[in-house]
């Protein structure tokens, strides 16, 4: 991988070290810092989205996520991968004003000297304009709330490659008192929404009918997908299924995965829909698709001050926001099928306990070298549990002399 995605001896050294990120480093990025906390860092594999073929970072401890994404986008290859398309780097910023005493007059206003208040946000805007950014336009709603009307101006911003929240935010301080001026009203909030329907992300893929296990399976994928749909208790999960992808390439490339958790859940509630739809096509195969907000950034925010999230970003070798959110849905849908075609068929637990059987066998004791052994026993024995775990390795250990 190292000559593939070429990693020079600095990355390899960091990713030898135990814990990449530096105690310095950690605590310039935060605040009451007492050290650094780590997660295993993998890579999926298999992804081509939009016919490049991408080795995907992802930072997660919940087995079964990694080998999960790869053998569904394996299977997706069969069919050309995935295809992606993005909207753009739109993010919406609010400012809230309260005590407007004319709306109405307000209103008019707002609507007259529209572009003046775009082109005055944008000048002296470097931080924004520099790299083709900035306000692209101007919208505002009156809400009613318990508290009486607000008016809500909304400034869509073009922030590129960052995720763009701060970049936001300073606008919306910088025209609050202009907005004041104008409408008459008093600036309270003056802030992102992580409701980022202007910034949407899809992939779509097609999984052949006999790589998956049949019609049946099929069959199977659509009625959970329907459930889902239905249901909200079900969606809850099954759209949970869908971040354990996405969350964790985040959090490998250093970026904000609670904004991208607020801006998924949201949109999903919204619409009263799961993240993503299935269709049998004419051959009945699998048609899957995802859709949802994805405000994540190449540039910006904490992403060079951690070393590996910088190595993280060489590996994907995604250029721009627009294609890391795309790779990012396709890992999303890929996640998703895999969780529903193993319910669909063998059930996710065989899987699943599989894999978290190294980590109760590393609970119980079990040293890196016995991990395997434990797990071999445990699995034979049909006690994949804490109390087989300890009974696995105290076997071991008196078969091999050691207790
Ligand atoms: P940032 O403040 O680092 O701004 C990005 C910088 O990158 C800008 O100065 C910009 O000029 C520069 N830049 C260089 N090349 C660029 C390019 N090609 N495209 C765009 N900009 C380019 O970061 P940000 O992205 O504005 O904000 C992200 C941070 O804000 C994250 O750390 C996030 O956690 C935090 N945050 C989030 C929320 C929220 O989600 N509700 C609220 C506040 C802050």
């Amino acid at each position: 991988m190292a000559q593939a995605r070429n990693l020079d001896a600095a990355d390899l050294a960091l990713l030898n070290k135990d814990g990449p990120l530096p105690l310095a480093a950690a605590d310039q990025m935060s605040e009451n810092v007492i050290g650094t906390f780590g997660l295993p860092l993998s890579v999926a594999l298999n992804f081509v989205v939009n016919g490049k073929e991408y080795v995907v970072p992802m930072a997660i401890e919940e087995p079964s996520v990694v080998a999960a994404a790869s053998n569904a986008a394996k299977l997706a290859k069969a069919s050309g991968g995935f295809k992606a398309a993005y909207t753009g780097s739109i993010m919406i910023g609010q400012v809230q004003l309260v005590q407007v005493k004319d709306m109405e007059e307000a209103k008019k206003k707002l609507e007259k000297n529209k572009s003046k208040i775009i082109e005055q946000a944008n000048s002296d805007a470097k931080y924004l304009t520099a790299y083709g950014g900035g306000v692209t336009a101007l919208q505002w709603r009156v809400i009613l709330t318990d508290r009486g009307q607000m008016l809500i101006v909304e400034f869509l911003v073009n922030v590129v490659d960052a995720m763009g929240a701060n970049m936001v935010n300073t606008t919306l301080e910088r025209m609050a008192p202009t907005l004041e001026e104008m409408t008459g009203g008093k600036s309270r909030l003056k802030i992102l929404s992580n409701l980022a329907t202007q910034r949407m992300a899809s992939a779509t893929a097609v999984w052949k009918a006999e790589d998956i296990g049949g019609a049946d399976v099929a069959e199977g994928i659509l009625d959970a997908w329907t459930m889902a749909m239905a249901d909200p208790y079900r969606r809850s999960t099954h759209n949970k299924g869908v971040m354990n992808g996405i969350d964790a390439v985040a959090v490998a490339l250093g970026n904000d995965w609670r904004a991208v958790e607020a801006g998924a859940h949201s949109y999903a509630a919204l619409k009263g829909a799961a993240l993503t739809t299935y269709k049998l096509d004419a051959d009945g195969n699998i048609e899957g698709k995802i859709l949802l907000p994805l405000a994540v950034g190449t540039v910006g925010g904490s992403m060079k001050a951690n070393p590996a999230a910088a190595m993280c970003q060489r590996i994907l070798g995604a250029k721009t926001s627009g294609e890391l959110a795309q790779v990012m849905a396709a890992v999303g849908l890929a996640q998703n099928f895999a969780a529903l075609r193993a319910m669909a068929s063998e059930g996710i637990q065989k899987g699943h306990m599989r894999l978290h059987a190294r980590h109760i066998a590393m609970s119980a004791g079990a040293s890196e070298v016995e991990v395997d052994e434990v797990v071999k026993r445990m699995t034979a024995g049909n006690a994949i549990n804490e109390a087989g775990a300890k009974k696995a390795l105290d076997e071991m250990r008196k078969a091999k002399g050691k207790n």
